[in-house]
């Protein structure tokens, strides 16, 4: 039987990410531990071409280094007229140093030509569970919506101000905290993990 401390560490050093997985991870029995309590990087090498093996390889790397059982989130953005761009290279899309509106505009400007009707993208999470002696464990979840033509909103992270949601009239970044962990893509991936993780406590 795996015997681990009561100690989860959250591996992700985006605070938007952070903050829903802490709020998603609420109910479960462990000790959220952050990169910043134990000094880790922020950031490490992304190499894989799925989300799936980026987050497989945050989580087993950041267990390794704690000694902790750790979870990790890769995530990002799907357009279907950008072919899935861009997809795993989500965070990198207007290069190393870009903000979040950076992003934003680049995926304006390669969708202006683009009629609403051929704007659907999605967001997609993939949460990984790795730790000491066990078989590293991993889950998805998927929001799909439309590339708005302008921001709106200013609440959540990254592309929520053109994350259109055609269900609540409102794009991601105007809703709250509460509702978008309701119907994410990290909210739907992170009620799968709360249940892993039950088994673990
Ligand atoms: P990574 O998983 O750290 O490689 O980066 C994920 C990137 O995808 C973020 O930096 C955002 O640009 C984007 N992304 C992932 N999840 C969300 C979300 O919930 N809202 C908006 N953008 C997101």
């Amino acid at each position: 039987m795996v015997q681990f401390t009561s100690k989860l560490l959250l591996a992700t050093g985006n605070p938007g990410k952070a903050r829903e997985l802490a709020d998603l991870l609420n109910g479960v029995s462990f000790e959220i531990i952050s990169l910043r309590d134990l000094d880790l990087p922020t950031e490490i090498d992304e190499p894989a071409d799925t989300f799936e093996g980026n987050a497989i390889i945050k989580a087993e790397a950041y267990a390794k280094m704690s000694g902790l059982l750790t979870l990790a989130d890769d995530s990002g953005l799907e357009i279907d007229a950008l072919n899935g761009d861009p997809g795993v290279h989500s965070k990198r899309f207007a290069g190393e140093d870009a903000t979040d509106e950076d992003r934003v505009q680049i995926v304006l400007q390669k969708l202006k030509d683009v009629p609403w009707e051929e704007r659907t993208a999605r967001y997609r999470c993939v949460l990984a569970i790795a730790g000491p002696g066990l078989d590293t464990v991993t889950c998805e979840g998927i929001c799909s919506g439309i590339i708005g033509h302008e921001l709106r909103g200013s609440d959540g992270f990254g592309y929520d101000p053109v994350f259109y949601l055609p269900e609540f009239d409102k794009t991601v970044a105007e809703l709250s905290l509460d509702q978008k962990n309701r119907i994410s893509h990290r909210g739907r991936a992170a009620v799968q993990a709360v249940e892993l993780l039950k088994g673990l406590s």
